[in-house]
């Protein structure tokens, strides 16, 4: 008999971050097509992807405008670079598109292919900015604790996951400070105010502890997404941003996963009220059709780089792929469908409901918190909701959730002992209840084997 196109996949593909239990309980789920915001396997079933693929597939799996853009730019030029003074013009529309739709009044795009690798780029530019300025001992990276930047060599240094440990990351001089997460992190009795204040003097020490001459820049998700949906405390960046300005260290938004509409403003900095020094760009920048990553850097970085590069005639720095025609005329198309084509008006039309369907499952006996911002959320799997008691790690219980799901036809992510939720802009009222439905009966499915 014929393999299985499962068994295939687990035979020949060698996975990387998993989710183990899911796989090991009920197989790879090996996929075809999507429709809309649903993904079809081998076998004919659908499901609905309550994650956009991995955050970034936010117009859905069969957008014509974006397949089209992509075919019009492969027939007409299918692939440079942006090396040696050449770059494609769609290159140079989309740098002046990023720039117009950026909270910076002017600025410069580097392109990479990844958020990984945008984060990694941004340090070498510190780095090298530094060095240039008479400032080599500026080298040092502050992010926090439950961070995700990545998994290239620097930007899995800059997250702030124990995971790393097994590659003995992250490398010197990237400092975790505290997560801010107030419902798991505030103590008894402290206020929100209270835990922002607690984070802000942290910073401080930290910086006291290190020297400000030591310190390249601060890096920081606006939403923290894969930390599982963190949306930090009241007051969290009007506390940091002036620390940091004061300390003349640059404040960088880790925007790969709210940029480009997630949290309801085109910038998830623009939700949270505060100014970055430079932003990272990727996953919805080409709504997931064009694998592209970009630093984009604010009037004052932007100047000192090009300062600094023009003293030693370049930036000794870039991919193959940076700027690649195809992504960048497909970056172009999103970035007009999401902002001129209603896709960000849904998000924010959806958001209440959202928000609905978030507050009733977080009535149920083992829904500790329900935390979101826009289109992006979680809810936390407790063992005792009033003692916020997380269940037994053994016990697998997101896992379990997202494995249930998965059997009602709908993927969602488990993160820690939250489920994820981060649907596509393009859903529609009744998508997002058979979302909430579908993870209802998993929830009670689930809640009633382990609860
Ligand atoms: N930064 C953030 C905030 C992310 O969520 C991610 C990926 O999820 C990355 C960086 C890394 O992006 P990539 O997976 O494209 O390398």
């Amino acid at each position: 008999t014929p393999q299985s196109w499962e068994a295939r996949a687990e035979a020949a593909s060698f996975y990387g971050f998993t989710d183990l239990p899911t796989i090991h309980e009920r197989g790879t789920v090996v996929l075809t097509h999507g429709e809309g915001p649903y993904v079809v396997d081998v076998q004919g079933r659908r499901y609905l992807d309550a994650n956009s693929g991995l955050w970034n597939m936010v117009a859905g799996f069969d957008h014509p405008g974006l397949a089209a853009a992509a075919k019009a730019q492969y027939d007409r030029f299918p692939g440079y670079h942006a090396f040696f003074g050449r770059m494609s013009d769609q290159t140079v529309m989309l740098s002046e598109k990023l720039i117009e739709v950026s909270p910076f009044a002017r600025g410069k795009v580097f392109y990479t292919n990844s958020g990984s690798e945008a984060n990694d780029t941004l340090v070498k530019m510190l780095w090298f900015l530094n060095r240039a300025e008479g400032r080599p001992q500026a080298r040092k990276i502050l992010t926090r604790k439950n961070s995700y930047h990545g998994v290239t060599v620097v930007s899995a240094s800059m997250t702030g996951k124990p995971y790393n440990d097994v590659f003995g990351l992250p490398l010197d001089g990237f400092i975790h400070l505290g997560c801010p997460h107030y419902w798991r992190e505030g103590r008894d009795g402290e206020s929100e105010a209270d835990y922002t204040a607690r984070l802000g003097a942290e910073l401080e020490d930290t910086i006291a502890r290190e020297g400000a001459a030591s310190i390249a820049a601060f890096v920081a998700e606006p939403v923290m997404g894969a930390g599982g949906v963190i949306v930090p405390p009241e007051g969290y960046f009007q506390t940091i941003a002036p620390i940091l300005k004061r300390h003349g260290i640059p404040l960088v938004s880790d925007e790969v996963i709210c940029g480009f509409g997630r949290t309801g403003a085109v910038w998830g900095c623009q939700s949270l009220d505060f100014m970055p020094d430079a932003i990272i760009a990727s996953k919805a920048m080409t709504a997931g059709y064009f694998p592209m990553g970009a630093v984009i850097l604010g009037p004052d970085l932007a100047d000192r780089m090009q300062d600094a590069a023009e003293a030693i005639e370049e930036f000794p720095h870039g991919f193959t792929a940076s700027g690649h025609p195809v992504g960048c005329a497909i970056a172009l198309k999103a970035i007009d469908v999401i902002l001129n084509e209603g896709l960000l008006d849904n998000v924010r039309a959806l958001t209440p409901r959202f928000e609905a369907g978030m507050a009733r499952l977080a009535q149920m006996d083992h829904i500790g918190e329900a935390r979101g911002m826009g289109l992006m959320g979680a809810l936390e799997a407790v063992q005792d909701k009033a003692g916020k008691v997380p269940f037994d790690g053994s016990l697998s219980v997101s896992e379990r959730i997202a494995n249930a799901s998965t059997d009602a036809g709908l993927i969602c992510r488990p993160l820690g002992q939250a489920v994820v939720l981060c649907p596509p802009f393009i859903m529609t009222d009744a998508q997002m209840d058979e979302m909430f439905e579908k993870l209802e009966q998993a929830l009670t499915r689930v809640f009633a084997e382990v609860g």
